[in-house]
């Protein structure tokens, strides 16, 4: 065993200790208990066997200042002390004018005026889509009710939000019942979807041209929205768009007055080195952007939407609300937990650091990984960063989904003390095989050293 291994291995005592009588809890499994956690602060999570583990990936890029930050956690405290609760319809408080005024801050330079909150990016990504369809029933455009997204991407559980998405395995046993009005596109996924000989302009040019075509067929006076994920998330694992995607994006949804929302639920809120993952995309201007999970970095359940002026103006002059109530919308503990995390990032100038150690970190993946066989592809950015796996890299051939080789990797990194993010399965027809790294912004240099060294040892372990 390596010596990060031998010093996060049980014993067998303590392991079989563990394996209570099946849990009152529904699990993510039915099969598999997860870990017990005690506690966790910084990068290290303590299980109740013993082991400390690294968490190299927050989550899903949840933990965006590590564990049990004390200041996040004394104003979640303060907050409780004043309003724990109180009912949007008839109250606000100041911590969620000050989180929606902070947020907009960032998105004013691109016509962004209002925030929404919610609890999950499920809903945010529900709320985008129900606001968006409103603006044109309201703007006498009712015939609108399609959506276009993207294979191979990952927008959320509910039933909106999980129409939009391609995973196929969580949507199978709903095939029929979901939301039908959407259609699926290419995805800006160049490792697999740009063709021989091929550039990267071509490559885009040949996506532009596909979803053109797609408005088409559908009448682009039918069509609600486009929604993307700018860097896309879990799905794919962490794949940056080709250079003026994006922006002829945007171009082509305003040739035909259709809305663009962009999914920033996992990429944004800095963790791509801006704080808008788009923003590193040229001129686009969304008119819904979702946040979600380095909003609250994990202290509370909080998700966001961002709406550019031109459709909160539409709801000003026609009916003057937006139809999307929830009991817990812009809850105050969540919001003031939410806020205090947003300071740090803002005070200790993290977006700033992402953006510094997103070359870094690729420098040390790419010379850590660059003997394994089976790593196909290295991108991502800012502290964002994915690693898929193919049995032959000439060819590009992937791995058994079945098999799951990132799930293997997975697991032996966190044998060995480190938490990675797997992602595997069929998309699209294609099999797809990674793993995720996403840790908080405050890592330092030796952690992602020692993750990388981890994840290399891992890798080959398993090839
Ligand atoms: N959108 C994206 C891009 C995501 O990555 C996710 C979750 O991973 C969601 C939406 C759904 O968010 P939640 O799991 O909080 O409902």
């Amino acid at each position: 065993p390596s010596k990060i291994e031998a010093q996060h291995a049980p014993s067998k005592e303590t392991k079989q200790s563990l394996q209570t009588p099946e849990s009152q809890l529904l699990h993510r499994s039915l099969i598999h208990t997860p870990e017990m956690v005690e506690s966790a602060s910084g990068l290290e999570i303590r299980l109740a066997d013993g082991r400390t583990i690294l968490d190299a990936c927050g989550g899903a890029a949840v933990s965006v200042l590590g564990h049990n930050n004390q200041q996040v956690l004394e104003a979640m405290l303060a907050q409780a002390q004043k309003v724990a609760y109180v009912h949007t319809q008839a109250y606000t408080t100041p911590a969620a004018e000050e989180l929606a005024g902070l947020l907009v801050e960032n998105g004013r330079p691109y016509g962004l005026e209002k925030a929404f909150f919610v609890g999950s990016g499920s809903e945010a990504i529900e709320s985008a889509v129900k606001l968006a369809r409103q603006y044109f029933h309201e703007k006498g455009e009712s015939q609108r009710l399609h959506l276009v997204s993207r294979r191979q991407a990952y927008h959320g559980n509910s039933m909106a939000a999980m129409s939009l998405s391609s995973n196929v395995v969580r949507k199978l046993p709903y095939q029929g019942f979901g939301y039908s009005n959407v259609s699926h596109v290419t995805p800006a996924y160049e490792y697999r979807y740009k063709l021989d000989g091929e550039d990267e302009d071509g490559f885009t040019r040949r996506l532009l041209s596909e979803l053109d075509d797609e408005f088409q067929r559908l009448g682009p006076g039918n069509v609600i929205a486009f929604v993307a994920e700018p860097v896309i998330g879990a799905t794919a694992g962490c794949v940056p768009p080709p250079r003026g995607y994006l922006a002829g994006v945007r171009s082509l949804c305003d040739k035909y007055g259709i809305l663009l929302i962009l999914d920033e639920v996992m990429c944004g809120a800095g963790r791509c080195g801006t704080f808008f993952a788009f923003e590193q995309e040229g001129d686009v201007r969304p008119d819904i952007v979702t946040l979600a999970k380095g909003l609250g970095g994990g202290y509370a359940p909080i998700a966001g939407i961002l709406i550019h002026e031109k459709v909160v103006d539409v709801l000003r002059k026609g009916s003057g609300s937006f139809v999307n109530g929830h009991t817990y919308q812009a809850h105050p503990i969540v919001c003031a937990t939410a806020l205090a995390v947003q300071k740090i990032i803002r005070q200790d100038n993290l977006v700033e650091r992402c953006a510094e150690l997103g070359p870094v970190l690729e420098g040390i993946l790419r010379e850590e990984l660059q003997d394994c066989k089976s790593v196909g592809d290295i991108r991502g950015r800012g502290l964002f960063w994915g690693v898929e796996f193919v049995r032959d890299k000439a060819t590009k051939e992937a791995f058994d989904p079945a098999t799951g080789f990132g799930v293997q990797v997975q697991q032996e990194a966190f044998r060995r003390g480190v938490a990675v993010y797997p992602g595997s399965g069929t998309v699209d027809g294609m099999k797809g095989d990674h793993v995720l790294l996403a840790p908080p912004y405050t890592v330092k240099l030796d952690e992602l050293r020692l993750i990388c060294n981890v994840l290399k040892e891992a890798i080959r372990s398993q090839e």
